[in-house]
């Protein structure tokens, strides 16, 4: 071996030695598994809304994840609240460009208010929403084809709070505390003032009952859901 090369080499074992170990990341948080602790998913339909701001302040305060149905118009006009959300730990998901009822829709009119939304997320926060909650809830076969073409499984809600409704801080607690049940996917409402006034209290409540707030995500894991599936299957839907 030439000096030069041995001399070479002994640089590159120095180099080695002395390369840095690599930073320790910031502390990840334990991904919760939601088939050994209580979790429960509460969703929040239409928004982003005026209140989104106020609303992700209180979940980042009491350290929640939830995840964001979003209307593609509300996007255009409040990408700041979706960078935030993404930013923040939530999950997206697709509630159509302007919620047309998707039953009464023909395939092109579905598929535009689909495509339009995942094109205004990527625009405001760089990630596409990987879930679709079709406009009321109701979905056809029509509307799971086109899920399935986006890659999407369709995901519906095990329980409502009856926010839209109530419109009463006190009435969206009780109801929601009566429908919570371990691995529920709670459909709320960001618009509604009421939800977002509660939420703190909500979330130290369903804390101190042993619930871990997580992601739609986190709580289907284990329903190994195909694009076009829907979650929890509808009522006459062939399972
Ligand atoms: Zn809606």
């Amino acid at each position: 071996m030439s000096r030069q090369i041995s001399s070479l080499l002994a640089i590159a074992a120095v180099c080695v030695t002395l390369a840095p170990a690599p930073a320790f990341a910031a502390p990840k948080e334990e991904p919760v598994d939601c088939e050994q602790v209580k979790c429960i998913a509460l969703t929040f339909d239409d928004g982003p809304s005026k209140y989104a701001g106020t609303l992700l302040d209180t979940l980042k305060k009491h350290d929640a994840k939830a995840t964001f149905f979003l209307e593609g118009q509300y996007v255009k006009s409040r990408p700041q609240y979706v960078k935030r959300m993404v930013a923040e730990g939530h999950e997206l998901g697709n509630h159509s460009y302007s919620h047309p009822d998707f039953t009464k829709s023909d395939a092109a009119t579905i598929k535009s208010e689909i495509q339009k939304t995942q094109d205004a997320v990527k625009k405001a926060a760089g990630v596409e929403p990987r879930l679709l909650r079709p406009p009321y809830g109701l979905a056809d076969l029509q509307v799971s084809d086109i899920a399935a073409e986006f890659g999407m499984p369709i995901i519906l809600w095990t329980a409502g709070s009856k926010d839209w409704s109530t419109k009463d801080v006190d009435a969206i607690q009780k109801q929601t505390l009566a429908v919570a049940e371990p691995n529920g996917i709670i459909l709320m409402h960001d618009w509604v003032k009421q939800t977002v006034d509660g939420m703190a209290s909500l979330i130290k409540t369903l804390k101190n009952k042993g619930y871990h707030l997580v992601t739609v995500s986190d709580v289907i894991k284990s329903q190994e859901l195909k694009p076009g599936d829907a979650f929890p299957t509808p009522e006459g839907w062939e399972s």
